[in-house]
């Protein structure tokens, strides 16, 4: 790994790294012009996941999966956690990934909607003030 995995909440180094892909690109007379990576990374101790991509050349570092804090539009209440868990369910794939992410949830941990582009909103899992997951279906929640 050329940058060795850190969490960005405890500062420790993230375990199981890998590369997820990576690309190279040619310019217009078909030379080599750079290349980019992206690996993730998880980091056990804060139960939470990793990723860098980087850029060949530029200097990248690991961040968390999860929206930024500017991203974040209101906390939701246990029975609005509630009614998406109910909705959640009907659908296997989708009803896991919920359910991984509200596992994630330790004391004190609150459920956010978050917006993640103009017209769609996530989940997320907010830990101290920062996001640390994220959820997201094709349309909003
Ligand atoms: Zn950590």
């Amino acid at each position: 790994m050329e940058v060795p995995p850190v969490c960005p909440i405890c500062g420790k180094e993230g375990q199981n790294a890998r590369l997820i892909g990576s690309a190279s690109y040619c310019n217009a007379a078909g030379a080599p012009s750079g290349g980019s990576v992206w690996c993730e990374a998880v980091c056990t101790d804060c139960d939470v996941d990793l990723r860098f991509t980087s850029k060949k050349g530029v200097p990248s570092v690991w961040y968390l999966i999860a929206p930024e804090k500017s991203q974040l539009l209101r906390l939701l209440s246990n029975d609005e956690v509630e009614a998406i868990t109910n909705k959640m369910q009907r659908y296997k794939a989708i009803g896991a990934k919920w359910n991984a992410l509200l596992l994630r949830r330790r004391p004190g941990d609150e459920i956010w909607r978050y917006q993640f582009n103009d017209k769609h909103t996530g989940i997320t899992v907010v830990r101290n003030g920062l996001p640390i997951a994220c959820f997201n279906t094709i349309g909003s929640l």
